[in-house]
């Protein structure tokens, strides 16, 4: 800590009478370092750890009003077991945890013996404890289904990622850009990372261009030198013809390509091939081939430059290819992993937390889902297939579900078929901070605590390596506990508790620090430890097959695809009775679970809302602040309209993850907004499995 930080905050913790505990805000993913200020066990006030290269200090809405969840009265407090017959949304009892663990216990050693350990899929959000429940329900049990949510997140992004250049997550040196092209993504609007927004404003205002590709004029759009209005799905017909118009008029970086990439010449042929002219695309992307053909030119010649894309391109069937495509424009003209381009971020050495020994792991005799499903290639399991697995046996049977930090009757399409697939199953287990919607589905529901009141080390999403870690900073709220003490119950019962030896938090993280750069001590006193960031990455060689940025990848060629990426008209089209195309954003003080129950949040922003442009709300007879109906060949939901000028007639945006006390179940939270996931089928990408959200038809009406 600089002086002058450790004086402010040595003078705040005066004033309150308080101890400082250094930790980080998880109440999105961006996970930034905080101070949290603890008096009486209670938290009376807390901000941004000053010291912390993210965000140097700042904080947003949603993270501000955060330690709400430590004195929400609508917490879960105890473990829960069902007290009525399947067929209905679940009622409980109170149960003890020793009840619970045993009840657990019992049932996957009935299940382990009746269907083998890969009838249990374990399904959560990125919390990097649920290593806990890796190593007992992988490495003991032997189930090899333990999966995150990112097919319902940024699975698109993530795929194209991992198959060009062997990183799934790069981050964006917005600092040092001087072009900045973003594709669906709205940075600003859905608060993506503090200091990557601010980095992104503040670089535009030393004259770096932004140009923002999106049907909707999204917050980001708003601040751009440029708002591209394209059509929704046509991304990958756009950044394919931009990548003609460079290759053709010799703009790439041949140098870059020839020593850094696999695939370059037969790209070109593929383009060629194909007739990817902007002439092709401008018809399906909306933008004149003129535009196209000039923004190419202007990314290929002002340097340095960054094309990116996070969720946008990717919520429809050929997302996996636009996502693929809008990357190829930063690997043909060289520029990644430059100061100002997409960052290929090193990771620290962070370990595991318990060694299981060899000899003690189980082999699971059958492939993991996403495999035996038919995507080899993605990088999460494909979530909108899992009711056949469960209800049909497809591709084999699912008898238990665990769903951690995540709710996927609510976040994935087609409600009803995922309270089928709840009910389907043989033991279904919730693991949550609020009763969430697939919570009531299932047979057991565990309060988890909340990120105030237990520990977690991951890394840090910054540029360089780094290391975060939150400290339990308040008293578990009722007998709600840690992940890493429910597993270790779990496996008491099993009898596998000896791999799980720790007593206190410190033991167990102690462990994951062995090879860190610092002690977990010191750890605990600066809250992270950050080291330097590095650039150039691509000439060390990729973790790619080829160990080049794969432009032809090997990995679609043998799975039977085509190794470049192609354009494919996506799933769904608006026709004459549903006549719209849904889109979807995100709102910049929201963030599912935990804060839709958070009343100073929901005073800000208490339900999301459909937006519509001014001609095709005179069409359908629409007024501004008004509610509608908003109906697909599913279902309908009745939400409140924006009459908006930027968005692309045609189209309907909704501000996504709300409604009917999504996610939290609780009194603030219930019955506000509309959640558009009960319009849609379940569309999975052919290739990444990921869930298309927007491949979705809709008509509209005034309510
Ligand atoms: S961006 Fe906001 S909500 Fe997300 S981690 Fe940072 S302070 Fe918390």
């Amino acid at each position: 800590m600089t002086i002058q930080n450790q004086n402010l905050s040595a003078e705040l913790a005066r004033i309150k009478g308080a101890e400082i505990v250094r930790s980080f805000c998880y109440t999105c993913p961006w996970t930034c370092p905080t101070e949290v200020y603890v008096r009486d066990d209670k938290i009376v006030y807390h901000k941004g750890n000053p010291d912390s290269p993210n965000d140097i200090g700042t904080r947003c809405a949603k993270g501000m009003a955060s330690s709400y969840m430590t004195i929400d009265p609508d917490r879960l407090k105890y473990p829960m077991k069902r007290t009525n017959p399947k067929s209905e949304p679940g009622q409980f009892e109170r149960i003890s945890w020793d009840e619970a663990f045993s009840l657990i216990a019992e049932k996957l050693t009935e299940i382990k013996e009746k269907h083998g350990p890969e009838a249990v899929v374990w399904t959560c959000h990125h919390d990097p404890n649920t290593v806990f429940a890796r190593h007992l329900l992988g490495d003991l049990y032997g189930s090899p289904n333990l999966y995150t949510h990112t097919s319902g997140c940024e699975q698109d992004r993530r795929f194209a990622c991992l198959t060009l250049f062997g990183h799934v997550f790069p981050m964006h040196d917005f600092a040092n850009s001087r072009y900045i092209m973003l594709w669906g993504m709205n940075m600003l609007g859905a608060n993506q990372g503090l200091f990557e927004s601010r980095a992104l404003l503040e670089s535009k205002q030393r004259g770096a261009k932004l140009v923002v590709v999106d049907p909707v004029f999204t917050e980001t759009a708003q601040k751009a030198d440029e708002w591209i209005p394209i059509k929704p799905g046509g991304d990958s017909a756009m950044a394919l013809a931009m990548c003609r118009v460079i290759i053709d008029e010799n703009l790439h970086d041949a140098d870059f390509v020839s020593k850094y990439s696999a695939g370059f010449d037969g790209f070109r042929e593929h383009l060629r091939d194909n007739g990817y002219t902007p002439e092709w695309a401008a018809p399906i992307c909306g933008v004149d081939a003129e535009t196209i053909a000039r923004l190419a030119r202007e990314f290929a010649t002002t340097k340095p430059a960054m094309s990116a894309c996070f969720k946008g391109p990717g919520y429809y069937t050929n997302g996996a290819d636009a996502s693929r495509a809008i990357y190829l424009l930063d690997a043909i003209t060289g520029q990644v992993d430059n100061p100002g381009n997409i960052h290929l971020k090193d990771w620290a050495p962070l370990g595991p937390p318990v060694i299981i020994p060899d000899e003690a792991k189980a082999k699971p005799g059958k492939p993991p889902l996403h495999v035996a499903m038919g995507y080899p290639l993605a990088p999460d399991l494909p979530n909108s297939r899992l009711p056949e697995a469960v209800l049909n046996g497809d591709p084999y049977p699912v008898k238990a579900i665990f769903v951690q930090a995540t709710n996927p009757v609510m976040s994935d399409p087609d409600k009803d078929k995922m309270i089928e697939m709840f009910r389907g199953l043989e033991f279904g287990v919730a693991i949550e901070v609020l009763m969430s919607e697939t919570a009531l589905e299932c047979d057991l529901v565990l309060p988890e605590t909340s990120f105030y009141e237990h520990a977690e080390i991951r890394q840090g999403l910054w540029l360089g390596p780094q290391i975060i870690l939150c400290q339990p900073a308040v008293p578990p709220v009722g007998e709600s506990k840690p992940l890493y003490d429910i597993v270790k119950g779990i496996a008491q019962k099993m009898g596998w508790g000896e791999h799980f030896p720790y007593e206190k938090w410190e033991d167990w993280g102690e462990v994951v620090m062995k090879d860190a750069p610092i002690s977990l001590d010191e750890l605990k006193k600066q809250g992270f430890w950050a080291g330097e960031i590095r650039y150039g990455r691509v000439a060390d060689g990729l973790p790619t097959p080829s160990g080049k940025i794969e432009i032809y990848s090997k990995a679609y060629a043998e799975a039977g695809h085509n190794p470049y990426p192609v354009y494919s008209e996506r799933s769904v089209v608006p026709d004459d009775d549903y006549p719209l195309q849904i889109t979807h954003s995100k709102l910049s003080v929201h963030c599912n679970v935990l804060t839709q129950n958070n009343p100073l949040l929901m005073e800000i922003v208490g339900e999301n809302w459909v937006e519509i442009n001014t001609v095709d709300a005179a069409k359908y007879g629409i007024s501004d602040d008004a509610y509608v109906i908003v109906e697909s060949p599913k279902d309908n939901i009745t939400i409140l309209a924006k009459v908006v000028e930027g968005i692309v007639p045609g189209v309907v945006c909704i501000r996504h993850g709300h409604g009917f006390g999504h996610w939290a179940m609780g009194a603030v939270a219930k019955g506000k907004g509309a959640h558009s996931n009960v319009l849609m089928d379940r569309h999975t990408g052919p290739i990444s499995g990921a869930n298309c959200y927007n491949e979705c038809k809709v008509r509209i009406r005034p309510a």
